[in-house]
């Protein structure tokens, strides 16, 4: 079932004329990495907690992000914006639709915090899509705390589904992906902050209001870019 499932969300990234990544991973792994108010909201999701917890799995999904859209960053931003609300949609879709599959719950793409974030931000999150992503194998988290992959760099969104149902796990990717090059850094002073998504939600927030989307992937296009994932 996992390698059909597998195929089945690759082909449908395909047929959108875009590039995918799919990958299992065990639920009490990704579990035990998440900090404590998601693991109070995958509790509240999982049909049976102690069971799911067992037995379960989480399903990655990734979808890059075209190198016209990475390349409209900081250059107006209007392809970024319009490619990053449509691949979020065919991640809520597609995990929606894999949900139905596995009688799971899926955890989209984005989430809607308002203008508050404080603890906000962490309880809507439910999971994070990065560890999820780590735990099946799609890639590993960078020192931008995206997800930087083989194949795209840290140029992939995500959504995840959380299933109790026993599938095939992927392993963790045992390779360094990210090289530790700091071209991320150098763009973004925020991300050397102890607290810096509070700091990154307050620079997106700003943003917002001019592209009418919470979006800034400065962090992402420069390790898109110049990072030195590409050479390892
Ligand atoms: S998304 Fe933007 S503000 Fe947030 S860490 Fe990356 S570059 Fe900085
Ligand atoms: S820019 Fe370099 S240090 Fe930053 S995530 Fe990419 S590979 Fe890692």
């Amino acid at each position: 079932m996992q390698d059909e499932l597998k195929d089945w969300v690759i082909n449908e990234i395909e047929t959108r004329e875009l590039k995918g990544l799919c990958g299992v991973a065990d639920l009490r792994k990704v579990y035990n990495n998440l900090i404590k108010p998601q693991k109070e909201e995958v509790k509240k999701v999982c049909s049976d907690f102690a069971i799911d917890l067992d037995n379960g799995c989480v399903v990655s999904i990734g979808i890059a992000l075209p190198e016209h859209a990475i390349e409209s960053i900081d250059r107006g931003w209007k392809d970024y914006v319009e490619e990053y609300k449509r691949v979020n949609e065919i991640l809520n879709q597609l995990a929606s639709e894999i949900a139905a599959k596995v009688n799971g719950y899926a955890v989209g793409a984005t989430i809607n915090i308002g203008k508050n974030f404080d603890s906000v931000y962490y309880r809507l999150a439910i999971l994070s899509h990065v560890t999820s992503a780590e735990q099946a194998g799609l890639g590993m988290r960078g020192k931008n705390n995206l997800l930087v992959t083989k194949e795209y760099g840290s140029a992939v969104r995500l959504a995840s589904v959380i299933t109790g149902k026993n599938l095939k796990r992927d392993g963790v990717f045992e390779e360094y992906l990210c090289a530790g090059c700091y071209e991320c850094l150098k763009i973004c002073q925020t991300l050397n902050k102890k607290n810096y998504v509070e700091d990154c939600w307050e620079i997106i927030k700003l943003r917002s209001e001019q592209l009418g989307a919470d979006v800034c992937g400065l962090c992402l296009k420069a390790c898109y870019e110049n990072g030195k994932w590409r050479r390892l």
